[in-house]
């Protein structure tokens, strides 16, 4: 059995969906089919959940009404047979007539939750069908009654593998497709993974099953060994190990979102990254094995990062120092990426800056701290990275011009990451490429 997961731009026309039923076809065997929305509506619902709550009760109104107006269109082009368009028209004012339920209900975070799912609902229903009206045998499970979130809000795994047991039995078709992103919280309520979360359904869903291989088809061929919007010439990785793969989603390759990695490599199962433009293309595979031959694989940046140094007011750290410090940020429940210190301060760096009011507040009193905004974190990934020669000096050289705030060395076997203030981004991308490329 293989997962295949497709994303917004890989269903995001009539003409892309018929090309995915395309490309389920070459796939001999079972497979589980996950799809995000089509490419905008999520962005939409969000926006809706947004007018809701500031009370723009008319305008979320038209604004769904506008949305309900291009799924008619999609539905007119996609099939060919009236009772397919009209079997999905009454589904899609259907499910329009709940959005606007929501919208006229008094707004709590759980009518945002049960808005930005809509366009999964929609969008595996649509593509089910088409495929029944060209003829293949599919069958839909619906991603709420196995995906599973435990009570910090992370996919269940045990659970999630134990539902899918008992559901899948009782499908006999070999194509089943499936909602990316959706989950079902602790406490029994409609939720999701994130923004981009239908990767992580994928893996989760491959990954308990132990499936021969995830498929995550997108709108590029692989990872690139460079951001292909800021620097020229990059090129995917053919092969990457799950721990360089981790990395360059966590630090901002794009292509996939962060966490899709940990389950498959905790379970063992490859991924791999495949381009629906490009279907040919071997795109980048993820798996216990990595491209030997090349150290350095890929270059990878994550913006929006705020720097906090603190430094201590007695002249020598004391020791629980750090622990006091770490224990604002768990009391906060602000992960910290980047750390590092000297004698007398600790610079570290947060993505999340909703708390840091009240965290600058609380770690005020053990020393003064200064806060740097907009600053990248620039994650340089690789095998063995910190451990064979070379690597660093290049690494420098390449950057003498560029001010560097931090520099974590050695934290792990795959990784060398820099802190510079964003405007520098462009120009640390592209002396580094030029440099280790
Ligand atoms: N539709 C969701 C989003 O846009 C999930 C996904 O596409 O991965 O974030
Ligand atoms: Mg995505």
């Amino acid at each position: 059995m293989k997962v295949l997961k497709f994303g917004g731009t890989s269903v995001g026309s009539p003409e892309r969906m018929k090309q995915v039923a395309n490309l389920i076809k070459t796939e001999q065997g079972k497979k589980i089919v996950v799809l995000s929305a089509v490419s905008g509506t999520t962005n939409s619902l969000v926006a809706l959940g947004e007018l809701c709550e500031n009370k723009k009760k008319e305008e979320a109104l038209q604004a769904s009404a506008e949305l309900l107006k291009k799924y008619h269109a999609f539905i007119d082009e996609l099939y060919s047979t009236d009772e397919s368009k009209k079997a999905s028209i009454e589904f899609v004012n259907q499910v329009f007539v709940d959005i606007d339920g929501l919208i006229e209900k008094r707004f709590q975070e759980q009518v945002a939750k049960l808005l930005v799912v809509q366009g999964e609902i929609i969008s595996t229903r649509l593509f089910t069908t088409y495929l029944q009206e060209i003829g293949y045998a599919a069958t839909m499970i619906m991603a709420q009654d196995f995906m599973t979130l435990d009570k910090y809000n992370e996919p269940d795994l045990k659970l999630i593998q134990k539902k899918l047991e008992q559901i899948l039995p009782d499908v006999s078709d070999d194509i089943i497709i499936t909602q990316g992103f959706i989950a079902r919280n602790k406490a029994g309520g409609i939720d999701n993974l994130q923004r981009g979360g239908s990767d992580y359904s994928a893996t989760i869903i491959g990954s308990v099953l132990g499936v021969e291989e995830v498929q995550i088809w997108t709108d590029i061929d692989g990872m690139h060994n460079n951001d292909p919007r800021i620097v020229k010439n990059t090129r995917p990785v053919s092969k990457l190990s799950f721990e360089e793969a981790s990395e360059l989603a966590y630090f901002g390759a794009k292509v996939l979102h962060p966490h899709c990695i940990v389950p498959a490599h905790q379970y063992s199962v490859p991924v791999r990254i495949k381009n629906t433009m490009d279907p040919g293309a071997f795109g980048t595979l993820i798996s216990t094995e990595s491209e030997t031959a090349q150290t350095v694989k890929a270059i990878a940046a994550k913006d929006g990062i705020t720097a906090i140094k603190i430094k201590s007011s007695r002249m020598v750290m004391a020791y629980g120092f750090l622990k006091k410090i770490f224990e604002v940020f768990e009391k906060y429940e602000t992960p910290i990426d980047m750390i590092t210190t000297s004698e007398i301060a600790v610079s570290l760096t947060i993505d999340n800056a909703t708390q840091l009011r009240k965290i600058t507040k609380e770690i005020s009193e053990y020393g003064t701290v200064e806060i740097d905004k907009d600053q990248t974190i620039v994650c340089v990934v690789g095998d063995l990275i910190a451990e064979k020669k070379g690597v660093g000096s290049v690494l420098f050289q390449s950057l003498d011009e560029v001010p560097i705030r931090m520099i974590s060395y050695g934290g792990s076997r795959n990784n060398i990451s820099l802190l510079v203030a964003s405007e520098h981004k462009a120009d640390t991308l592209s002396k580094l490429h030029a440099a280790l490329f």
